[in-house]
């Protein structure tokens, strides 16, 4: 017998058990992506690596160190996606979706990090990704947070969320803020850890987001960003907690906010939780006005989030936020008992699909004695069983056996089954 192979760490598996939470999850997302009128896009899973590099930045965790690249057979440098931004520009730049044009996307799938793999911290994990094109003004962005405020609600999960709002200004607030920023960390250098020490030249901003506490305490008395921003941004950002004011949904203004990914600038936000631990972000975004640009294609405004669905399934799961509905139960199996019976029990099951579509009815295939078959059917979670055995099907007739209550079985002529069962199911 071969070696037992594992799954590489850090990349998991869904199970059946687990799938019904992530299906009940991407659907409500999809819906309510739906009604505010934006459509899904697929992009590869893997890309050139220039791509990744050029759009989140040389200076970032992600390109520096998280990055899964490779060369293909023809000696190409290829990355899996780290995050799914910088090929939504590629595919709306190269189909012509962005100049000139309103878009309103969204795509979903598996993005790969060479991370340390903990609760909410994966290497290949997955995000729903929201992109939103040709729109300047912070209407969008409030579309984009107020989008996602909806979903929280119709999650259960608007009290156990909240949202960080802060402005990167424009380019020139940016690099004039910069330099006070890197004046005034050079003071602390030899104090700084050693990740921040090298950004200090390369991505200063990202210092502000450092975890290392000392690094934090020296970073909370640096001088603030938003104290740099030209009037623009800050009537941009001003702009944008009105709608949000106005529209009932609070937040926090973090000026210590800044994202992981360099092409951001404007708005940026995150909505947290205290419910995971360490991994408290579900959902993170801003303003990438500059990416399109970066990336080839013709200035185009940009802004969007990603959300990271192992964390919300967690929360979900965490504080019991799934509905009852969400699993894997089946309605009705059926137990067919007899030599070869299975095969002539088949067609008269299609019937009762036909007739009971709302129904999820399981056939119990692979033959087997009364008593393990019934076990089997117990197993499955259906609230009742379908007996068919030969005599039966002779006479025209099947039985129902309720498997969770204490309820008479039925002996019905097959004509009446799809009836009764409905009747009782509903
Ligand atoms: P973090 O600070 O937690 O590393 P990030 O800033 O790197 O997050 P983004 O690139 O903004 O994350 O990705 C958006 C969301 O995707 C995150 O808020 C998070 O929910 C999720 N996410 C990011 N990296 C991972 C990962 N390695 N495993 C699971 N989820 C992740
Ligand atoms: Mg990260």
């Amino acid at each position: 017998m071969g070696k037992q192979l594992q799954a590489i760490r850090g990349m998991n598996d869904i199970l059946p058990e687990q799938t019904p939470a992530w299906q009940y999850l991407e659907q409500q997302v999809r819906s309510v992506l739906g009604t505010y009128g934006y459509q899904e896009i697929r992009v590869p899973i893997a890309e050139s690596s220039a791509l990744f590099s050029r759009g989140i930045g040389t200076g970032t965790d992600i390109v520096e160190k998280e990055m899964y690249t490779f060369e293909d057979r023809n000696g190409e440098k290829l990355s899996l996606r780290p995050e799914a931004t910088a090929s939504i520009v590629r595919a709306g730049i190269q189909n012509g979706l962005l100049y000139n044009q309103i878009q309103r996307l969204w795509t979903s799938g598996p993005m790969f990090r060479y991370e340390r793999p903990q609760k909410g911290r994966y290497r290949q994990f997955h995000q729903i990704s929201v992109e939103a094109y040709g729109m300047v003004g912070p209407d969008i962005d409030a579309e984009l947070i107020l989008m996602t405020a909806r979903l929280w609600q119709q999650l259960g999960l608007t009290e156990h969320v909240t949202l960080e709002l802060n402005t990167l200004g424009t380019q020139e607030s940016r690099l004039r803020y910069r330099e006070a920023l890197v004046a005034y960390l050079s003071q602390y250098e030899a104090d700084l850890d050693e990740d921040s020490r090298r950004r200090l030249t390369i991505n200063p901003l990202r210092i502000l987001d450092s975890k290392d506490a000392g690094t934090q305490k020296i970073v909370a008395d640096a001088p603030e960003l938003f104290d740099y921003l030209d009037e623009e941004s800050r009537n941009h950002f001003e702009d944008l907690k009105k709608v949000l004011d106005e529209a009932g949904v609070s937040y926090r203004v973090n000026t210590k906010l800044v994202r992981g990914l360099d092409y951001y600038g404007c708005t940026v936000f995150e909505w947290i939780t205290e419910s995971l631990g360490s991994q408290g972000t579900v959902c993170a975004g801003g303003r990438y006005d500059a990416l399109v640009e970066m990336l080839g294609g013709k200035p185009t405004a940009g802004v969007g989030f990603a959300m990271g669905m192992e964390r919300l399934i967690l929360m979900l799961e965490t504080l019991q936020l799934l509905p009852e509905t969400v699993n894997n139960q089946v309605d009705v199996t059926v137990v067919a008992v007899g030599d070869g019976i299975g095969n002539k029990a088949l067609p008269v099951v299609e019937r009762l699909r036909d007739a009971l579509p709302q129904f999820k009815i399981l056939m119990n295939c692979g033959g087997g004695g009364f008593k393990a078959q019934m076990k089997r059917a117990d197993r499955s979670g259906a609230k009742y069983a379908l007996i068919i055995g030969e005599d039966e099907l002779q006479a025209g007739t099947a039985t129902i056996k309720s498997l969770r209550a204490d309820e008479a079985q039925q002996q019905l002529p097959l004509s009446e089954v799809a009836g009764f069962l409905k009747s009782i199911l509903q």
